[in-house]
């Protein structure tokens, strides 16, 4: 779905160009961004797109509100709540609000479906602010074989065996020919291809080998989740007007705090982005598929 109003104030953006200049502005006017995951660090990164005046945006999410999303989940209400608006819904009146002549497209898929895996081919420029090891994966898939600029965003709320409450959080900038999610070590195949198989995460979790509960919510809170989306959209600023060199990874450590950036080279062997991937290939290669049989039911 397309919403599109074609006002724009001309004063708007004029603190920001005094900072990035007029051509700055004006490749930020030109692109067109997807936000993949559209929740607590998704919906900041798609208000503060808007409040930069970006040219188009691409907004995915199959979830709808729920009342624990309220504490952190940018312009949702009570009502949405109990409505059960989808996230794509208010990420996209949040844009309509802020900066109502930003075309917005909205798809409740998820990546992992082929068709919306494919429709982010027109992206400029990708956000990742997905949960699991999965959506990760088929993002990276995207940001290689299409050549696209993919930042993945993600955060950890954990309690130390000491009792200490560590919360962090991390943005990881996969550009052309640095190195991808996987060389940066952002997710793991295996667990990714478990999450793609229910049947075989029960067996897994039945035998002892998964102790976490699947269903049991995440710490979350929304001030780690405006410092990762903050981070983030500075990433997109560099790759987009070419402000400094893209970082691979920052470390984000609200305990300290600190922001920690950290340089890494590509992994030429890498399985994703190496010489037997599919790097660049684009429409010359099929689609992904990402899903893996089940194993057989067990005697
Ligand atoms: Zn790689």
């Amino acid at each position: 779905m397309y919403t599109v109003n074609l006002v724009r104030e001309p004063d708007r953006h004029d603190r920001q160009v005094r900072a990035f200049g007029r051509d700055g502005q004006n490749q930020l006017r030109a692109a067109t961004v997807a936000v993949v995951g559209a929740g607590g660090i998704g919906s900041l990164i798609i208000q503060g797109l808007a409040h930069l005046g970006i040219g188009r945006l691409i907004i995915m999410d199959p979830d709808q509100v729920e009342p624990t999303n309220l504490n952190r989940l940018a312009g949702a209400t009570p009502t949405d709540a109990r409505n059960g608006t989808s996230k794509t819904e208010i990420a996209a009146r949040a844009v309509r609000r802020i900066a109502p002549d930003i075309p917005v497209q909205t798809s409740r898929a998820s990546v992992l479906d082929t068709e919306a895996w494919l429709s982010l081919r027109c992206a400029d420029l990708i956000f990742g602010a997905v949960d699991g090891h999965a959506p990760r994966w088929a993002l990276n898939a995207m940001a290689v074989q299409y050549a696209r600029p993919y930042i993945d965003t993600g955060a950890e709320i954990t309690r130390s065996g000491d009792g200490s409450l560590d919360v962090s959080g991390h943005v990881a900038t996969v550009a052309p020919g640095g190195p991808c999610l996987l060389c940066l070590s952002g997710y793991d195949p295996s667990t990714a291809s478990m999450e793609l198989d229910p049947a075989l995460t029960a067996a897994k979790r039945s035998a002892g080998y998964l102790r976490d509960a699947p269903d049991e919510p995440t710490p979350s809170v929304i001030f780690l989740n405006q410092t990762i989306a903050g981070i983030a959209l500075g990433e997109a600023l560099n790759l987009l007007t070419g402000w400094h060199h893209p970082r691979p990874y920052t470390l984000i450590d609200l305990s300290s705090p600190s922001l920690t950036p950290i340089d890494a080279e590509r992994d030429f062997d890498c399985p994703a982005c190496g010489p037997d991937s599919l790097r660049a290939e684009g429409d010359s290669a099929p689609p992904p598929h990402f899903s893996v049989p089940s194993p057989p039911p067990q005697p």
